[in-house]
């Protein structure tokens, strides 16, 4: 050996040797929020895994990655799969089944990352150097070419500091299935992250306990059920804040991201009106109107094929209410997607206090719009001689309006008629101007407002009813079925 080559070698130890040294006194810290959702929701999960947010040295965070892997590893096998995409090398290079070599394997490749020292930025929170380059195969709930379940466009290969590195290995935990993939959420409240971790923790490692699957099964395949079940249990807890749900999936089939955002605005009326959802009895509409409603849709989902049937043996003969989330919704889906719900509570004529608080609450409605919105309805009662008269010459023709000049023109000759009994004015100018129809505010969702505090008062017989169900399903095409 030439003594060229022999110091290179040496040089090369000597720096190996430097690194090695250098890991061990590194100290790692988990304390503070980064901007990539799925690091972390894996760093909330390591944090309440470990028990603890700062580790003195890789050593002893290896310790949580070891156990980590072994349950990912050794509890029921199908586990490795759900948690890792088909295309990881966790999986892929280990069809063996052997699954002390896949362990191994793991481990192996953890260390590895952990002794890479790049330059650069870290993709995730953007910690300058000692960096680990990572392929997106090693990483769990990561799919194919497209790989969207980051927020963040890389290509196979990119740059992450130890910490995001090591966190994205825990974000499975702290995720639950739903609707066939992983659902989870980042709230921009501190405490409800560590509720939703608290819990998943929980029952993971209860899970490991029951030796069954270890990933948290929220048992609802409906996503948007899924968030209504959470943020109710949320108020339970006197938590809220906006929330992101994401829905990811680590087939490479199905990659894309669904992402639905929760207000606070949405949270604070179901804590208005939907104490204790379904908690241990079935809500009566005089009790509890809005569970009432959301009982409703639930059951009347999916009658004809039949499927009604198993919601009255699951959730009625069973008691087992809480199963009523696992039933197709179509109020719950437009509430929690942010549209609007007027036509639901206008076709069940819902009660003015129930719309007044969702109106005030979602739509962020002025008060006095509101107020001569009802004032003007309580006016045209005073017409009614009769409610099966009064619904068909003036409730209907209102409801039968379809553009905002014909709403206008109705309510101008509603005026005339009004004024023709009456010494005042069903509004005035400035009424209609600012608070009836302003500009820029929707004719179609003032029209329903009107209908709604109109029905209220009104009761319907079986005849009216009827031309009530067919006069507002020809224009209901906001209701999803
Ligand atoms: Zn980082």
């Amino acid at each position: 050996m030439s003594r060229k080559l022999k110091e290179k070698s040496l040089f090369d130890s000597i720096e190996e040797n430097q690194v090695t040294q250098a890991l061990l006194g590194v100290k790692l810290d988990f304390s503070q929020s980064v901007g990539d959702p799925m690091v972390e929701i894996g760093r909330l999960g390591l944090v309440e895994f470990c028990d603890k947010d700062k580790f003195e040295s890789f050593e002893e965070l290896k310790g949580e990655v070891k156990k980590l892997f072994n349950i990912y590893v050794f509890k029921p096998a199908k586990t490795l799969n759900q948690v890792f995409s088909f295309n990881s090398k966790f999986t892929h290079n280990s069809t063996s089944k052997n699954f002390n070599e896949r362990f191994r394997q793991a481990i192996e490749q953890y260390s590895e990352l952990i002794k890479e020292s790049k330059n650069g930025y870290c993709l995730a929170c953007g910690k300058k150097d000692n960096l680990c380059s990572v392929s997106k195969t090693i990483l769990p709930l990561t799919t194919g070419n497209s790989n969207a379940n980051f927020t963040s466009n890389f290509s196979t290969q990119f740059l992450m500091c130890k910490e995001c590195m090591t966190s994205l290995f825990f974000a499975p935990m702290n995720m639950q299935k739903t609707a066939g993939r992983m659902g989870f959420m980042i709230s921009n409240n501190e405490e409800i992250n560590k509720f939703w971790s608290e819990e998943n923790i929980e029952t993971f490692n209860a899970n490991i306990v029951k030796n069954i699957d270890s990933l948290v099964d929220s048992k609802i395949n409906i996503f948007e059920n899924f968030i209504y079940k959470t943020i109710e249990e949320l108020q339970e807890e006197n938590l809220f804040g906006d929330i992101t749900f994401y829905l990811i999936s680590n087939t490479d089939k199905r990659s894309e991201v669904t992402l639905i955002h929760v207000t606070e605005n949405q949270m604070n009326f179901i804590n208005h009106v939907a104490p204790k959802f379904f908690k241990d009895a079935l809500p009566t509409k005089d009790k509890d109107e809005w569970n009432y409603l959301l009982f409703k849709y639930s059951k009347q989902e999916r009658k004809e094929d039949g499927k009604n049937v198993k919601f009255e043996d699951e959730v009625i003969k069973n008691k087992d209410y809480k199963s009523t989330m696992k039933y197709f919704n179509p109020l719950i889906k437009n509430f929690i997607q942010g549209k609007s719900i007027l036509y639901f509570l206008k076709k069940n004529r819902c009660s003015w206090h129930l719309t007044q608080i969702y109106l005030k609450e979602i739509q962020g409605m002025r008060e006095e719009r509101l107020v001569v919105l009802k004032k003007v309805a309580n006016r045209l009662q005073e017409l009614n001689k009769g409610d099966k008269e009064f619904i068909r010459k003036i409730v209907f023709p209102l409801e039968r309006t379809k553009s905002h000049g014909e709403f206008r023109e109705k309510l101008r000759e509603l005026m005339r008629k009004f004024l023709t009994k009456s010494n005042e004015p069903l509004f005035t100018a400035d009424e209609m101007v600012f608070q009836i129809l302003p500009s820029g505010e929707s004719w179609a969702e003032t029209k329903d407002i009107l209908l709604i505090a109109l029905y209220e008062k009104i009761t319907l017989d079986d005849e009216i009813k009827e031309e009530f169900e067919k006069h507002i399903t020809q224009e209901g095409d906001s209701e999803d079925e």
